[in-house]
């Protein structure tokens, strides 16, 4: 019996987590953000909307 080495790799790379694609509801400015205590970086609003 030949039995194929399926070992799966659950290895979570930190590159993988991309920062998020967020919009300023209030400016209308794209930004990129990580974390749950987004901010724009224009108007330090918080009324942002995740793309
Ligand atoms: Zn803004």
């Amino acid at each position: 019996m030949c039995f194929a080495d399926t070992s799966v790799s659950v290895d979570i790379d930190p590159d993988e987590i991309t920062a998020i694609q967020y919009r300023c509801m209030d400016c209308k400015t794209n930004f990129k953000g990580l974390g749950k205590k987004i901010s724009c970086p224009s108007c330090q609003s918080k009324n942002v909307k995740k793309m």
